[in-house]
């Protein structure tokens, strides 16, 4: 009975627009848009104050030789979930990427929409961040951007099936390598998170060459965010470096 009823007043609030918002109440417009996070909440106070933040716009970076990325990544049993803020698939087992000596485990990977790193001032209409952590819990992101072209197979079921707010459900196993572009080029910076607590320490690295998406699998994800990008962040004197290949 409990358990009815509780689905009953779920199913109720959920069908007011003025229904109580279960997530914390940040967002990307009105009172919870991005210019706001810091008043929200005493711990998001490095959205405001922060001086290395992201995204960034990706203008004037210096070529450097910097280590490849090597991409190790595996087949895992996958998980989409719809967090409030975004689709994010967690990856339990799926490997992770070494740049240099530090190997970063991937956890999850999970979309925005238009993509919030700009490149020479270009937005793309989607992004990627695939979100890894090393022993010590240091983040290393790897942005992978999404333009509109042909439908991208690999990334069907998850287009296909996206679950509503609140729900998750299991994916078929998943290598999210897919999700990779030919060539691994990329330009790298210090940053943050691009949601709250909006934490710096991140390691960024936004790979140049973007991957496709048709039309119809961005308008499927719009169905359910139709803007969930934080606008650029002053670099504030941080240096874009690029890789060479
Ligand atoms: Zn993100």
């Amino acid at each position: 009975m409990k358990r009815i009823l509780s689905g009953a007043l779920a199913a109720l609030f959920a069908s007011g627009a003025m229904a109580a918002d279960p997530h914390p109440h940040w967002g990307y417009q009105g009172e919870s848009a991005p210019a706001h996070w810091a008043e929200l909440d005493p711990g998001f106070e490095a959205c405001a104050l922060g001086h290395m933040q992201s995204p960034i716009d990706i203008r004037n970076a210096h070529q450097a030789d910097l280590p490849e990325i090597d991409f190790d990544y595996r087949t895992s049993q996958a998980e989409a979930v719809n967090n409030g803020h975004t689709i994010q698939v967690n990856l339990p087992d799926s490997g992770g990427i070494e740049i240099g000596d530090a190997h970063y485990a991937l956890a999850q990977f999970h979309f925005h929409t238009p993509s919030e790193e700009k490149i020479d001032g270009a937005s793309f209409p989607m992004e990627v961040h695939l979100v890894h952590k090393d022993a010590e819990g240091h983040l290393a992101v790897v942005a992978v951007m999404l333009k509109q072209g042909r439908k991208n197979a690999a990334l069907e079921e998850i287009f296909d099936t996206l679950p509503a707010d609140g729900d998750s459900h299991a994916l078929h196993a998943l290598n999210p390598a897919v999700l990779l572009p030919a060539k691994h080029a990329y330009y790298t910076y210090a940053g943050s998170l691009t949601t709250p607590p909006c934490s710096e320490g991140v390691r960024w690295q936004v790979l140049k060459q973007p991957i496709e998406v048709s039309e119809s699998q961005i308008e499927a994800f719009r169905k359910r965010y139709p803007m969930n990008a934080r606008p650029v962040q002053p670099l504030n004197g941080r240096e874009v470096q690029e890789s060479r290949s």
